[in-house]
């Protein structure tokens, strides 16, 4: 049996934060707002598990309430959505992702994105599809003022 999700995330981008994608901190003048490290992509894939599980989003899993999950690191919170995951008998089949960010370039960051993400969701990297995308000057991304992230992912019961 297989179950597909899909996850959406953005976060607003400021001074003083860091830029966390993938679990890849890229240099940068502004960050991502937000209670954790703000990592949007690793926030879609998340949400993308817990709707294939209908288990709602990370913001029930992981509330910005909860000081436990304050600065925390994304990876762990995708850890613990597969680990969620793996229980309930599904392993992760494949994941294609969209990340928009007017600036800077992702490329030579995605296959350091695409590495920690397959370790985290416990695939092989041909599993796991990073996309960087633009907002080509239009919209909240375009103007340089947010960071988004898409995911698709399946699901497949264990045998
Ligand atoms: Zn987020």
């Amino acid at each position: 049996m297989f179950r597909i999700g899909i996850g959406h995330d953005t976060h607003r981008l400021v001074e003083g934060r860091p830029l966390v994608l993938g679990g890849v901190t890229i240099p940068f003048n502004l960050g991502s707002d937000g209670h954790s490290d703000g990592d949007a992509l690793t926030h879609a894939i998340a949400d993308a598990i817990l709707g294939a599980l209908c288990e709602g989003d990370i913001g029930v899993h992981f509330p910005d309430s909860d000081e436990q999950w304050k600065d925390a690191e994304s990876m762990e919170l995708l850890s613990r959505v597969v680990w969620l995951a793996h229980e309930r008998g599904f392993d992760i089949e494949n994941v294609d992702a969209n990340v928009m960010l007017e600036r800077p370039k992702l490329r030579i960051y995605i296959e350091a994105m695409r590495e920690n993400l397959a370790k985290a969701l416990d695939v092989d990297v041909g599993c796991v599809s990073v996309k960087a995308k633009t907002g080509e000057g239009l919209d909240a991304v375009g103007r340089g003022a947010a960071v988004s992230a898409q995911a698709v992912l399946l699901l497949k019961q264990k045998q």
